[in-house]
């Protein structure tokens, strides 16, 4: 890709509204566009990295046996109604009519309308469990939309919905989705911590949120700092191995305000070991057993004859916010320089041609070059541009590509001038910077 060719509209200077560095960066690069308060409009550049981590996620889901749907943005009101849930939620939730004067509703969740598209086809324990998910825009009328895509109005988020025949298998479920989300964060080069959350609107009583650590984060969390070390590394996806799991982070303190005790964590956390903070939340799962199934008649026959309410979970990964949460955790603001993770990265390396007015052999050989590192399935930028050398480097550090590559006068034979984002420069063949990469894309 050319740079002069694509549509990254560049800021000159941060903008002045921003508050926290993801969104000043997000402004800056021209990711996202505000349309309205806490509604953005997606570019280039912020869209192809979003779509990155959706399907990370994605293949994260699929991987612990869910199933991928679509639901609509738009649902009815009646179904709201069934569960209780259309007078408790408030106003964040959208409230629209239609021509016929009835009474719809722009999703902030999808609770009701799973479970509606379960009871019409699944009767028999026979087809569980039964774990559904799907990738779609939210729209939630928070009182203060702020930090950008962190806390907007419409958001792009993974929600999926776990069905199960009792508590026994329902906790089955419940942490494989635990497992899926420490991958998933994992593979984004995030530590999220799973800690134990209150169930707000949604219900229920077991829930973990997975936070991030960040200064900018709105959750207050305070833990016991050992759980840092630990992984999900060696977890089967099975009964034993997926508890072994939970009870290793569950031993240790963890918790945002809400479920904050001050006498329990100084009684459980050695002094030494205590960690007050604060983070973003990344992700939510909640166990609530049939507070949706049984209201709106969610059953299923059992093996003797009788018939029983489903047990049901739900599991949302904030995809949107996400990369504002990346941003946080990988921007070094001072410096001007973000590194993405390869695994999200909008390119894999930007070529940085010194172009001189009446000689443009280094841009032809950066495009010789693009075209290699395409057959190894690499992605490159190309600063195409006059600008002066250093304010090429200024703008890819702040585009993200992890590694970059220098076409100078210098260059001459095999050797170019190579560099991951942070570490020193080094001088060396094509082949073997396509090994570099490659390996790390693993
Ligand atoms: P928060 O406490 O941040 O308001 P929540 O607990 O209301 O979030 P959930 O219902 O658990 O949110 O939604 C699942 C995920 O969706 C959250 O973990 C978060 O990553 C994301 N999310 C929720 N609200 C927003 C928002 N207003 N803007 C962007 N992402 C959001
Ligand atoms: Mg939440």
């Amino acid at each position: 890709m050319l740079i002069s060719k694509s549509f990254i509209p560049i800021l000159k200077e941060s903008p002045s509204e921003a508050k926290i560095k993801s969104h000043q960066l997000m402004l800056r690069v021209g990711m996202i566009k505000q349309s309205s308060a806490g509604i953005y409009s997606w570019l280039p550049l912020g869209f192809k990295i979003m779509k990155k981590i959706e399907q990370i996620v994605r293949e994260e889901q699929n991987k612990i046996g869910a199933q991928e749907i679509l639901m609509p943005t738009i649902q009815s009101s009646e179904i709201w109604k069934e569960s209780g849930r259309y007078e408790d939620y408030g106003e964040e939730m959208l409230r629209i009519k239609d021509r016929q004067n009835r009474e719809m509703l722009y999703g902030p969740t999808n609770e009701e309308l799973v479970t509606d598209i379960f009871r019409s086809s699944i009767k028999s324990y026979k087809s569980l469990p039964q774990l559904l998910y799907h990738i779609q825009w939210k729209f939630r009328d928070e009182i203060r939309p702020r930090f950008g895509i962190m806390r907007c109005r419409e958001f792009y988020m993974k929600d999926a919905y776990s069905f199960d025949i009792n508590d026994e298998e329902a906790l089955f479920s419940y942490n494989k989705f635990f497992l899926s989300y420490l991958k998933t964060f994992k593979r984004l080069d995030l530590t999220a911590i799973p800690m134990a959350a209150d169930t707000g609107p949604i219900g229920g009583n077991l829930s973990h949120e997975f936070i991030i650590l960040a200064d900018t984060g709105e959750s207050k969390i305070f833990t016991d700092k050992r759980i840092f070390d630990l992984n999900s590394d060696g977890t089967k996806l099975e009964k034993n191995s997926l508890n072994d799991l939970r009870k290793k982070y569950e031993q240790f303190y963890s918790v945002t305000d809400e479920k904050f005790d001050k006498a329990e964590f100084e009684k459980k956390v050695l002094e030494t070991n205590r960690l007050i903070t604060k983070g973003i939340e990344v992700g939510h799962i909640f166990y609530f057993g049939d507070k949706y199934s049984n209201p709106m008649g969610g059953s299923v026959d059992l093996p003797g004859g009788k018939k029983d309410f489903v047990k049901m979970g739900s599991y949302g990964i904030g995809v949107s916010r996400l990369v504002g949460a990346i941003i946080e955790a990988k921007y070094d603001q001072k410096n001007e320089v973000m590194k993405w993770p390869i695994s999200v990265a909008p390119y894999d390396i930007a070529i940085i041609p010194m172009i001189n007015k009446n000689d443009k052999s280094t841009l032809e050989k950066a495009e010789n070059l693009n075209l290699e590192l395409k057959k190894n399935n690499i992605d490159s930028i190309i600063d195409d541009t006059d600008e002066n050398f250093s304010s090429k480097v200024k703008k890819m550090n702040l585009i993200g590509a992890p590694y970059q590559i220098i076409i100078g006068k210098k260059t001459e034979g095999d050797l170019l001038e190579f560099k991951e984002i942070g570490k020193e420069t080094k001088y060396i063949k094509l082949s073997e910077i396509a090994k570099i990469i490659k390996e790390q894309k693993r």
